[in-house]
């Protein structure tokens, strides 16, 4: 069968790059997704000036027209979850079940967003002048780059692609080029829905080609990013010098506390989920497990059984419990991550190898780490792959300390019963994110999604508090 080619959609137009590249799926390298164009940085300029042409239409809008457009998007997606939930398996290596999650929370994130296009409000206060009236509105930014990172390909370009929209504002879409074939779909629903051309486009490509024309271009008011923090700083940097609004999701370090008192059995279970689930493919992934030395040598024996019975295989086959890491690279990374580690003086106790499948994917093992300190790299860098290492400490207090012993700030979760460790680490916690006896993942789409520290920039996302980025404030004078 002839590999399917996808384009970009600019200007309600599918238009064809220079060139194509391959999908590939990790759990199979054999099975090619599709062919996908690569943007240059001419038609890039394409796409932004018809957003601009797009913009002053659309902002100024009928709302309930744009409520059903994101409606109508929402529903199409959840009707095809499962569809495009296993073409994200396929392509980015989630098992089935966690891409079908995923779809869904895409779907729900339009709906939310749909009804928040009638919702937005203002306020008029009293001024201190008689016979003035002072009104405080909100109104859309303009034309919003958006950039994606691979690790969740449909549920981040939705999570900045609705709320851009219900706003008003025009987008560029910039997905990881990893994983096009999610944000492809996305584009694909979105010109279907109603929208006008011009007010929602598609630029594939590779960021080290269409990043920096993106990113500067002066018709661009406002960059949206999730991904690295070396990218990150970059692209703060640049939207700095160019006075551009900017907003940052990066990466984390992110510690799991398990107390004396926690229920065994819950905290094992939510340790090997926040470490190892998504192929530990998460920036909310805990990749710490903070064990205090009551429970130290039962959590060891508990994890070493659990992590025994996890099957890693083929994202689509059924039973899997860990699907295959993203890239070629991305399994070096964690590989070598295993090794220095060990050089470092942990002790590898489960896992940690790469296993081959009946098909040719990047398939590893998680692994788990014991005898680590705060200091060495393994606690210090965002590895991004299955792998967590195991420290070691006297009490709660610090436990608490070493939660917060990290360069990065965006979830943290403690396993305990006690009411009192509980209430204070959710204050005193320096994560954007607090679980309480949950996995790390901050699952809820309908409220702030975000970090401290080095692992976030600028407002949050998501829920109600994506107006802060979406929109911006206007005070004005009436006077009699
Ligand atoms: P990445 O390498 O920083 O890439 C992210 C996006 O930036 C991709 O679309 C990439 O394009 C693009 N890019 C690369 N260079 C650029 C440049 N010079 N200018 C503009 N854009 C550029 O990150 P990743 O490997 O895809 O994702 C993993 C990282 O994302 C991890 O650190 C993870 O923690 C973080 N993350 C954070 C959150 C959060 O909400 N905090 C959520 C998910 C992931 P290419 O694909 O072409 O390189």
């Amino acid at each position: 069968m002839a590999i399917q080619k996808h384009d970009n959609l600019i200007n309600g137009q599918w238009v064809a790059g220079a060139k194509y590249a391959p999908n590939i799926n990790p759990s199979n390298l054999a099975d090619v997704i599709g062919d996908y164009t690569q943007a240059d940085a001419a038609q890039l300029d394409g796409a932004v000036k018809a957003a601009r042409a797009a913009f002053p239409a659309w902002s100024t809008g009928n709302i309930q027209a744009r409520a059903d457009a994101l409606d109508k998007i929402g529903s199409e997606i959840l009707a095809r979850r499962e569809e495009l939930g296993t073409l994200l398996a396929r392509e980015e290596g989630k098992t089935k079940p966690e891409g079908i999650g995923e779809a869904t929370r895409a779907g729900n994130i339009f709906k939310f967003f749909a009804g928040e296009c009638l919702r937005l409000t203002g306020e008029v206060v009293p001024s201190v002048r008689s016979g003035v009236s002072v009104e405080i509105t909100r109104e859309p930014v303009g034309v919003i780059g958006l950039i994606t990172p691979w690790n969740f390909p449909i549920a981040i370009p939705a999570w900045k692609t609705a709320p851009a929209l219900a706003y008003g504002n025009c987008v560029i879409l910039k997905p990881a080029d990893l994983v096009p074939g999610c944000a492809w779909a996305l584009a694909d629903i979105i010109s279907r829905s109603g929208i006008p051309a011009g007010v929602f486009n598609l630029v594939m490509g590779r960021g080290s080609v269409i990043g920096d024309p993106l990113v500067t271009h002066p018709g661009i008011d406002a960059i949206s990013f999730t991904g690295s923090q070396s990218v990150g700083a970059r692209i703060a940097q640049q939207c700095a010098v160019n006075l551009k609004k900017v907003q940052l999701e990066m990466g984390g370090k992110n510690p799991q506390v398990i107390l004396d008192d926690a229920d065994l059995a819950q905290a094992v279970e939510l340790s090997v989920q926040s470490a190892f689930f998504s192929t530990g493919q998460r920036c909310t992934a805990a990749s710490r497990l903070i064990v205090t030395e009551g429970i130290y040598p039962r959590f060891i024996e508990a994890m070493k059984q659990r992590m025994a019975s996890l099957k890693v295989g083929d994202a689509l086959a059924a039973g899997i419990d860990i699907g295959p890491v993203s890239s070629q690279a991305q399994l070096e990374q964690d590989l070598s991550y295993v090794e220095i580690g060990q050089a470092e003086g942990a002790v590898l106790v489960a896992g940690g190898q790469r296993v081959t499948c009946s098909t040719e994917g990047f398939y590893m093992v998680p692994a788990l780490l014991t005898d680590t300190t705060a200091g060495m790299r393994i606690n210090r860098e965002e590895v991004f792959g299955p792998v967590a290492s195991i420290i070691r400490v006297k009490g709660y207090e610090e436990a608490l300390a070493e939660s917060n012993n990290t360069p990065y700030g965006l979830s943290a979760g403690i396993a305990t019963t006690s009411l009192k460790h509980a209430s204070h680490f959710k204050r005193h916690s320096q994560a954007g994110m607090v679980m309480v006896n949950l996995p790390t993942a901050g699952v809820d789409y309908h409220v702030p999604f975000g970090g401290r520290k080095g692992s976030s920039y600028g407002s949050r996302e998501q829920g109600r508090y994506a107006q802060e980025f979406f929109t911006t404030v206007k005070t004005s004078y009436i006077g009699s």
